[in-house]
C-alpha cells in the first residue's frame, strides 16, 4: 500500500497462555451498569434503553504499563469493569446466541475526567472529552471464554495503592453480558476485535500522579499499573 505517511499499527491485547494476540478494532462501553453507580452519580438506571459510548482503539494501555495523567483535568476518575472481547460480529444478535461472539473475558479501567464529564452533562454536549482522551482505558490481558465459561458470580475490584476502592459481584449488572451484545448490535455491526466495557460498580473516585492500582476480575484476569 503506498500511504503517504506510516499507517498506525493495530492496538492488540494480550491472551493468557498463548503468544497470539487479539487484534483491536473498536472500543464500547457501557454507562451506568450497576444501580449503586448509577445513584452515586444521581440518576437511576434505565434498563430498556442503555447508554453507550466509545472510545478509540489506540487509547488502550496494555502490559501493565504506566498511565500518564492527562492533560485539561483535576479529576481523574477510576472506573474498574468487566472488559468482553468478541471474536465474532454481527447485527441484531438475539441474546440467546449473544455469548456465541465473546471470544474472552478481561478487566479494565474506563478512565474519566469526571470534571469534564459533568460540564458536558451540564450542557448537553458530547462525552468525548471526558471519555475518549489518550491512554483512557488500561486493560488486563485475556482470558480465552473457551477456558473461564461466561463468569456469572465473580469478584471485580480495584485497589488503588493497597486500599479497596470499589467491589462488587459482576451477577449485580443491570444488563447482562448477553443483553448487551444484543442491545450493541442493533445500534451497530459489531466486528471481531470489538472489545466491550461492561459498567463500573459503585466507588469511583480520584486518581492522583504515583498512584498504583490493582484490579481484578476474581479468577480470571488482573491489571496493573501506576499513574505517572
Ligand atoms: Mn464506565
Amino acid at each position: 500500500m503506498n500511504f503517504i505517511f506510516p499507517a498506525t499499527p493495530v492496538s492488540s491485547l494480550a491472551i493468557l497462555g498463548s503468544d497470539a494476540r487479539f487484534p483491536l478494532h473498536r472500543i464500547y462501553c457501557i454507562g451506568q451498569n450497576y444501580a449503586l453507580h448509577a445513584k452515586e452519580m444521581g440518576s437511576a438506571v434505565d434498563r430498556e434503553t442503555p447508554v453507550f459510548f466509545c472510545k478509540p482503539a489506540d487509547a488502550i494501555v496494555t502490559g501493565d504499563a504506566d498511565v500518564p495523567y492527562p492533560p485539561a483535568t483535576n479529576e481523574l476518575h477510576h472506573e474498574v469493569e468487566m472488559i468482553v472481547a468478541l471474536g465474532g460480529g454481527g447485527r441484531d444478535i438475539a441474546v440467546e446466541r449473544a455469548l456465541d461472539l465473546v471470544f474472552g473475558y478481561g478487566v479494565g479501567l474506563d478512565l474519566t475526567r469526571r470534571d469534564l464529564q459533568a460540564q458536558a452533562k451540564k450542557a448537553g454536549r458530547p462525552w468525548d472529552s471526558a471519555k475518549a482522551f489518550d491512554h483512557s482505558a488500561p486493560v488486563s490481558a485475556l482470558c480465552r471464554a473457551s477456558e473461564s465459561g461466561l463468569p456469572q458470580q465473580a469478584r471485580l475490584s480495584l485497589d488503588v495503592n493497597g486500599e479497596r476502592r470499589q467491589q462488587t459481584d459482576i451477577a449485580d449488572m443491570v444488563s447482562s453480558v448477553a443483553e448487551i451484545i444484543h442491545h450493541l448490535s442493533r445500534l451497530f455491526e459489531l466486528k471481531p476485535g470489538d472489545l466491550i466495557f461492561t459498567g463500573t460498580p459503585a466507588g469511583v473516585a480520584p486518581l492522583q500522579r504515583g498512584d498504583r492500582f490493582e484490579a481484578q476480575l476474581e479468577g480470571i484476569a488482573t491489571l496493573r499499573g501506576r499513574i505517572s
